[in-house]
């Protein structure tokens, strides 16, 4: 007889403990304004969309490649883009016109923008000054792409230097597998974005001041 006059009041207990938790949670969305409550649809989401690759796996992989210093993940609207950055390429840049991969080739600023915003998630990866820039960006897009990010979009650092001399003419690239643009030729302040990130990068004014390189994937 006991244990059932026990059974009896934990149920309403529990039952009760329940009804507590809704009303707790209604009273939250209550309380929640109306602008916000619409946002958390798309938030929860976008969650469940980035279990494809998390961002440690993200990281991981990044930091595993040759020459990598550091990584963030980013949004890419942290990702600055300036109509100014075209013109330090096109006044003061040897490979202005010389590779597929720059300007006049390469995507203007604003069609960069563009392409930016319809990104969620974007990876910024800090080199070592003697790392081949380019080449881990196209393997770690080609990794991330293969894990399930079928958007993955890697852009590099410099010019292109897979051919002695790049076929301009034939407007048609021989390694397109692995050839990508830099950010800058992209439209990209390199400066502005890699800081926002909370990475260092300085005006190289001397040839023994070490250079920061980064590169930066588009995910999904
Ligand atoms: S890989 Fe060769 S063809 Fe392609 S952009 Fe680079 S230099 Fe030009």
């Amino acid at each position: 007889m006991a244990p059932h006059v026990q059974t009896q009041p934990k149920k309403r207990l529990i039952g009760a403990a329940i009804l507590r938790e809704d009303r707790k949670k209604e009273d939250i969305s209550k309380k929640m304004p109306r602008g916000l409550k619409m946002a958390a649809q798309p938030r929860t989401r976008k969650r469940e969309k980035r279990k494809i690759i998390s961002d440690d796996e993200l990281c991981l992989a990044a930091l595993r490649k040759p020459g990598v210093k550091g990584v963030r993940i980013v949004s890419p609207s942290d990702v600055v883009t300036a109509a100014w950055v075209r013109l330090k390429c096109q006044f003061g840049c040897d490979g202005y016109g010389q590779y597929l991969v720059c300007p006049p080739y390469s995507p203007t600023p604003d069609e960069m923008r563009r392409v930016l915003d319809s990104y969620e998630r974007a990876i910024l990866v800090h080199f070592e000054p003697t790392a081949a820039v380019k080449k881990v960006v196209a393997s770690l897009e080609r990794e991330i792409f293969l894990r399930g990010a079928w958007k993955a979009l890697g852009l590099g650092a410099g010019p292109c230097y897979f051919c002695r001399r790049c076929p301009v003419e034939e407007g048609r690239c021989r390694h397109a597998e692995r050839a990508r643009p830099s950010m800058e030729a992209c439209g990209i302040d390199v400066f502005t974005t890699a800081r926002k990130a909370g990475f260092p990068i300085e005006v190289v004014r001397t040839r023994r001041q070490c250079p920061n390189y980064y590169g930066l994937v588009l995910i999904d």
